[in-house]
């Protein structure tokens, strides 16, 4: 009999599980990129999904694989996949399940460059809405018999806002919708979104897991609560090769991973996984300076906004406390029009002018002119980002030392 272990110890006690070499408490970096076999049967029957092992390391790989063992007891799930990058996790996971034909509902508020590959998809033909997602409503509106997926992230990056992420997971499963959750900004510390039916569940590993900004990674995890044998668009081929409640995934290896190639490396797996042990920390941590700074910068007659689930004026306030356990890491402001924008950023000394999130250190940058540029000021106004918005990443110095900056700062 074993009993649940916690969130940290199932993480930094993980690898030994697998017992690597010598007694390693690391999973080995394994750089091969091919695996030789003594009898051709044994690879044979990894080739037909009869057998699990390496043939190909764009495809899997034991260093990576370890990784995704502990994405999946992080996230709740069944089993993970990992990528290059989040982006190419979310875009090898809808060109593998998704035909043209098929509509996707997404929520207005997504991060931009999932946003840009979104209408990418849609140039190439892909049905595509996106919905303000905070109310139901607007979502069942929406709805088509042709909607194969719902796409929405968990606390939306820059503005902060929270969809309906109960009721949007109710609806799936009535429907029986694919419900395809992006979990980066909460990270599976502070939310599983298994907990609200989620069906994959996507983490850019770069961000809060990885979590010192050192290696780019992506997953997707099934949360196995999707009947895939009703599915349509699964291969025929791979409905006599595997058990049903894994050929959604099945597919996202062959199609999105083998095939579109966006394979993380044995290296980065490596760091990514080292990062992760220390993610609660690092987000108990972050999560509470941030908690600070959105009350000072709430209070300061030089704010004129703060955009940060855990003050009681955000909208989604009292879902967020109900569903995360702390608030996120991350915050945007708008600052009163008598201060200009790049000389407030410039007079900061110890918080970094940078794009990513979810690094050690604390981060800020001018949203409009960077990360959301390219989508033009009709969208952005669609998103609620106005043009003196900027965004902090919140790190986990110690508490004085940001604060400090940002009273000097704000002179
Ligand atoms: C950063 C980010 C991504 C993309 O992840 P990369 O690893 O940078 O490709 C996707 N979704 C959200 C919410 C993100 O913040």
């Amino acid at each position: 009999m074993t009993t649940k272990r916690g969130f940290t110890t199932t993480l930094l006690h993980s690898d030994r599980l697998g017992k690597p070499e010598h007694g390693a408490l690391h999973q080995p970096i394994h750089t091969a990129v091919t695996w030789g076999y003594d009898d051709v049967q044994d690879l044979v029957d990894i080739f037909q999904n009869k057998k699990k092992g390496y043939a190909y390391s764009r495809q899997g790989n034991p260093t990576v694989s370890a990784l995704e063992s502990k994405v999946t007891q992080m996230e709740n799930g069944i089993s993970t996949i990992a990528f290059s990058t989040g982006m190419a996790a979310i875009s090898a996971t809808i060109l593998a399940l998704i035909k043209h034909g098929d509509h996707i509902l997404a929520s207005s508020y997504l991060f931009g460059n999932t946003r840009s590959v979104f209408q990418s998809f849609m140039d190439m033909g892909l049905d595509i809405t996106f919905v303000d997602a905070t109310s139901i409503d607007n979502v069942k509106n929406e709805i088509k018999p042709s909607t194969k997926l719902i796409f929405v992230e968990t606390i939306a990056n820059p503005a902060t806002q929270i969809v309906e992420l109960e009721k949007i997971g109710d609806l799936c499963q009535e429907k029986g919708i694919i419900y395809m959750v992006d979990n980066t900004m909460t990270s599976p510390y502070l939310f599983n979104p298994v907990n609200v039916k989620a069906t994959l569940v996507i983490n850019s590993l770069t961000k809060y897991i990885g979590g010192h900004g050192n290696a780019l990674g992506g997953s997707v995890t099934d949360t196995g609560l999707f009947n895939w044998t009703n599915f349509p668009n699964i291969f025929e081929g791979f409905k006599t090769q595997v058990k049903p409640e894994v050929l959604g995934m099945t597919q996202i290896r062959k199609k999105g991973l083998r095939d579109a190639g966006g394979t993380l490396s044995p290296e980065a797996a490596h760091s990514l996984s080292v990062g992760s042990e220390t993610l609660a920390l690092r987000m108990e941590r972050a999560c509470n300076n941030a908690f600070a700074l959105a009350t000072f910068f709430n209070s300061h007659p030089m704010i004129k906004k703060v955009y940060y689930p855990g003050l009681e004026s955000h909208p989604q306030h009292a879902m967020a406390g109900k569903l995360f356990l702390k608030y996120g890491g991350l915050m945007s402001i708008e600052l009163d029009e008598s201060i200009d924008l790049f000389a407030f950023l410039n007079k900061l000394k110890l918080v970094v002018k940078s794009s990513n999130l979810g690094d050690t250190r604390t981060l800020a940058i001018p949203v409009a002119h960077t990360i959301f540029n390219e989508l033009g000021a009709e969208k952005r106004a669609e998103m609620g980002i106005s043009d003196s918005m900027i965004r902090l990443s919140i790190g986990i110095e110690d508490i004085d030392d940001l604060l400090q900056d940002f009273k000097v700062a704000l002179g």
